[in-house]
């Protein structure tokens, strides 16, 4: 199903390939990583040495791929991209960090979905910049260490709690980012306009903020949509009335909820009298993957305050009520 708002990559957004900040100081927010990073970039460089391994964690679109890119321009250096899922065996990951030339940066995205043996293989490359091969076979089996170049590993996540303890006490600098705050999303809109060449009010990129959930990914996908829209039935220009009417028409409502949050937030209310419901019963009925309601629904959903996450499940709060427009006590079950 085509969803406008959700976090996660989707086929056309190669677009936002060319709205990616390239240096620090163009990124905007998260100003307690950027303040760490710049700190360690910079003693890096000083002592002409690898950066330490970072870690990036938070939920997909806040800008961990777009950050591992800066680092590597801020040093200098060669970016290596891949993923967890995409290193199947140990020999990729060997082939790959010996391919690595000095002070490098690895992006490993979704580095907690890693398998085991892949993982073992990257704990003396971390630590000592070590690789260790076994040579031959049966009882005259030895193992021989080979020298990588240093290297920075930049790994990024949706779900820290996934990580292995021995993998994550690996990496000298742990980021979380956060969701942006409107303000710094409508920065976003704006820069993001200027560089597509298309004409938006002040309150228009405000108006398209409030509606991007926190996150950038959204809102320049929201900006994409709103502007074909500004061009076909507007003069082209975005404001504030473009944003409601181009976004009425793709039902995302003026906190950026869709369908689908409301599917969601309606099953808690009406199936299961505002809960607390545990998640595998949420997911049944709406026939969606725990995970996929994890990492893609609920973070905006806690964020806005109408999900709270109590020891026995979900439960819909006040707020989500009056949101909806539903009394408490309408709901079904009483
Ligand atoms: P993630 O890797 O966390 O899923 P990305 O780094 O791919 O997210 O970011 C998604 C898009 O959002 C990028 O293409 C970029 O254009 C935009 N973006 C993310 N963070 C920022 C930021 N801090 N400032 C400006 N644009 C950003």
């Amino acid at each position: 199903q085509e969803r406008v708002v959700t976090p996660e990559e989707k086929q056309d957004d190669d677009f936002d390939k060319t709205l990616r900040p390239k240096q620090l100081k163009y990124y905007v927010g998260q100003k307690k990583v950027k303040e760490k990073l710049k700190i360690f970039i910079q003693a890096a460089r000083q002592r002409g040495e690898a950066l330490d391994h970072v870690m990036l964690y938070g939920p997909p679109g806040l800008g961990k791929t777009t950050l591992a890119n800066i680092i590597a321009n801020e040093l200098n250096v060669n970016i290596h991209t891949t993923s967890g899922p995409a290193i199947e065996r140990p020999g990729d990951l060997a082939s790959i960090l010996t391919n690595l030339t000095g002070k490098d940066i690895l992006f490993i995205d979704e580095i907690h979905r890693l398998n085991r043996m892949v993982e073992e293989v990257l704990y003396p490359a971390m630590e000592d910049y070590g690789l260790d091969i076994m040579i031959g076979k049966g009882p005259s089996a030895r193992s021989v260490r080979l020298d990588l170049p240093e290297f920075t590993l930049v790994g990024a996540t949706t779900r820290a709690g996934q990580l292995s303890s021995p993998l994550r006490d690996r990496f000298g600098v742990i980021n979380r980012l956060e969701f942006y705050d409107n303000k710094e999303l409508s920065q976003i809109v704006q820069r993001s306009a200027r560089i597509l060449g298309v004409e938006i009010s002040e309150d228009g990129s405000e108006e398209i903020a409030c509606r991007s959930r926190g996150t950038p990914r959204i809102a320049n996908r929201l900006l994409r949509r709103v502007r074909d829209y500004a061009e076909v039935k507007a003069d082209g220009v975005i404001t504030p009335d473009v944003v409601s009417k181009a976004l009425k028409l793709l039902e995302i409502d003026e906190l950026g909820l869709d369908r689908l949050d409301y599917r969601l937030l309606k099953s808690i209310i009406n199936k299961f009298g505002g809960g607390p419901v545990g998640l595998k019963t949420i997911a049944a009925a709406i026939s969606e993957e725990t995970e996929t309601i994890e990492d893609v629904y609920e973070p905006y959903l806690l964020q806005l305050g109408f999900l709270e996450r109590t020891p026995r499940g979900r439960k819909a709060t006040k707020l989500a009520y009056k949101h909806l427009n539903i009394n408490e006590g309408d709901d079904e079950k009483t």
